[in-house]
């Protein structure tokens, strides 16, 4: 700093400059004397610190004559902390309590303020507002462990209990005891008084179960019509009956609805803890199959799991069904239209797989997903879907069909990421079948990559290199962060229709709003799409739309249907009719009802 000049004549005009510059200036910048008293603050620290104070007013006072005593304390005791060592404060994320206006979340970052010397004179920061983006971090993470519909813990909270309380059963001695809860024919209620009073059936039997429970007990809704009561104190097979008794007769009585009423029924399934060896994928997979005896028994009982008993369907049946469905041509692929909202057109497709069982007539993935999982039959199904939906792609382009940036989606799962050759084998597909990379976009859930190892991440990066684009889906279900989001690098995110249903649902609205204007604002600026799922209806449209969303996917747009049938919606959307409308564009579904979405 040594221009002609002496420091003498300079320091009246940088103390203009500087003052010029914190006149304009829209950050919010402060300089502090050694006692922490204001030397100087930008207008835009005034206008949001300190609104309706002049300058004058500010200057040379403290934090203490400016914000709540609790706030002011912890600034002080900071800037005393950089004055005495010279450390600074790097990006703290710090609650502003005043005592007239609601609480302001800032990042600040706080330095030490030297004079020509280098002697420390006092202190500087410069904070920014992050209050939306705490608000959306909550949301987030309530979003994470919470069931929108019941509101009551989701199959994560629950894992996340039970992983602590088999870690606490090392320690000390004691039990644990699961009972699957699953309403029988659940469906049908769905079917016959449609999804709202299925709601509202699914709130009614959670609020029930939790009754039902003692102190100390989780009550967690699992998945679309499954409950799971985690009970950390039962030791005995006594105790438990007793309770899975309690479970089948709280939900005997009838469920009292808006118009009329119903008796839904449930079946459960009890497993305890039997010893070391056990985790919680264990527990919650012997719990499940006493559930299925207890549904096989014709429901509205319980059965507890019987380790000396044969498995009724054992997994090694299922899995020979499933290669059997592979190898015989049982799968088949769906396609479920993507909306770009600002095109008014269909931007592309979502091959969804399904398996025409032959006794048990059409299963959606849910049904059959998480075992083809375990076993290692998923990468088989994987290979098969991505195959085929290459191939119905090129048949579309070599008859013209759709238009040139027309792209499909297939889903990957976490254990396909895994393996070391996917990317050369997606590669080697792709050629096979004349597809360009560009046209493929692959589904990849959230929660397949928040920790995953760094096969997944090398996969994901080689993926990304050949030119296919890699969509973070499900958004919003797993422990989602804002955080994950700057780390994994994706194209597309899906923002979950668990979160979508809640935009113009009273309850969760807000929260919704919060989540998805935060997500789509990060997302784009990290040059992410971003994808709203679960679609239902025209007030969740228009809010995605006017939240900044740029597609929309879902049953009020178009439900998942066969290739053909894709043609024949693109005919009606060209004929004029843009976006289609929520009834009659949609050719009928082959696939029923709002499954579970495990
Ligand atoms: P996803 O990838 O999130 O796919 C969207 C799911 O939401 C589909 O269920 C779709 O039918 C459903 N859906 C779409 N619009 C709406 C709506 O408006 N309301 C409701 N309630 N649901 C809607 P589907 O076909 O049952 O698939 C479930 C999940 O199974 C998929 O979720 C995906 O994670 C997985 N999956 C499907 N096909 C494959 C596959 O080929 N491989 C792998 N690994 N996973 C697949
Ligand atoms: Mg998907
Ligand atoms: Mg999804």
């Amino acid at each position: 700093m040594s221009h002609d000049g002496g420091h003498e004549a300079r320091a009246p005009l940088e103390r203009l400059c500087m003052e010029n510059l914190l006149e304009s200036h829209e950050e919010r910048l402060y300089f502090k004397d050694l006692n922490s008293r204001f030397l100087l603050v930008s207008a835009g620290w005034l206008a949001t610190e300190a609104p309706g104070r002049s300058l004058d007013e500010v200057l040379g006072k403290t934090d203490f004559e400016i914000f709540s005593e609790p706030h002011a304390r912890a600034a002080f005791e900071d800037e005393q902390r950089i004055i005495a060592t010279g450390r600074p404060v790097v990006a703290k994320i710090e609650c502003e309590t005043y005592n007239d206006r609601p609480d302001v979340w800032v990042s600040t970052t706080k330095l030490p303020l030297r004079d020509a010397d280098g002697l420390i004179v006092g202190t500087y920061g410069i904070s920014r507002d992050v209050t939306a983006q705490v608000a959306a971090e909550r949301a987030l993470a309530h979003q994470a462990f919470h069931d929108p519909v019941t509101g009551l813990p989701n199959r994560f909270a629950l894992k996340d209990r039970l992983d602590q309380e088999l870690l606490a059963l090392e320690r000390r001695r004691g039990g644990v005891a699961l009972a699957f809860v699953d309403l029988d024919d659940f469906k049908s209620v769905n079917d016959m008084l449609g999804h709202d009073a299925g709601d509202e059936v699914l709130v009614e039997a959670g609020r029930r179960l939790t009754l039902a429970s003692r102190h100390g007990d989780t009550v967690a809704r699992y998945g679309g019509d499954e409950f799971v009561l985690l009970c950390p104190l039962a030791r005995h097979d006594d105790d438990i009956r007793l309770i899975a008794d309690r479970l089948v007769r709280a939900l005997r009585t009838r469920i009292e609805l808006g118009d009329g009423g119903t008796t839904v029924t449930c079946s459960v399934g009890i497993a305890r803890y039997l010893g070391a060896a056990d985790d919680a994928e264990k527990l919650l997979q012997r719990a499940d199959r006493a559930m299925y005896r207890a549904k096989a028994d014709g429901g509205d009982r319980f059965h507890v799991f019987d380790p000396e008993a044969p498995a009724a369907a054992s997994p090694r049946t299922f899995d020979a069904q499933l290669r059997r469905a592979i190898a015989e041509g049982e799968l088949f692929v769906d396609y479920q239209p993507l909306f770009s909202f600002e095109e008014r057109s269909l931007s592309g497709v979502e091959a969804l797989v399904r398996w025409r069982h032959p006794t048990r007539g059409v299963l959606a993935p849910a049904q059959f997903l998480a075992e083809a999982e375990r076993s290692g039959l998923v990468t088989g199904i994987g290979a098969f879907v991505l195959d085929e939906a290459a191939r119905q792609l090129a048949e579309w382009d070599a008859h013209g069909d759709v238009p040139a940036g027309f792209t499909v989606a297939v889903n990957v799962s976490a254990r396909e990421l895994g393996t070391a050759s996917y990317a050369s084998r997606v590669a080697e597909t792709l050629a096979r079948r004349h597809v360009d990379p560009s046209r493929l976009c692959l589904e990849v859930a959230e929660t397949a990559l928040v920790g995953a190892g760094t096969a997944v991440e090398t996969t994901v990066g080689e993926l990304r290199r050949i030119g296919v684009a890699i969509a973070l889906d499900d958004f919003g279900t797993g422990c989602a962060t804002l955080a994950h989001l700057r780390r994994h690098t994706a194209d597309v995110l899906k923002i979950d229709g668990s979160v979508v249903g809640q935009l113009g649902d009273g309850r969760g609205d807000e929260r919704a709003r919060t989540i998805i204007g935060s997500v789509t604002a990060m997302a784009h600026a990290l040059g992410m799409s971003v994808v709203g799922e679960g679609v239902e209806t025209d007030d969740q449209r228009a809010a995605l739309e006017a939240l900044g969303c740029d597609v929309g996917q879902g049953y009020l747009l178009a439900r998942p249907m066969a290739p053909g049938d894709v043609l024949a919606l693109r005919a009606v959307i060209e004929s004029g009719e843009g976006c289609p409308r929520p009834h009659g564009a949609t050719p009928q579904a082959r696939h029923p009802g709002r499954g579970p979405r495990a």
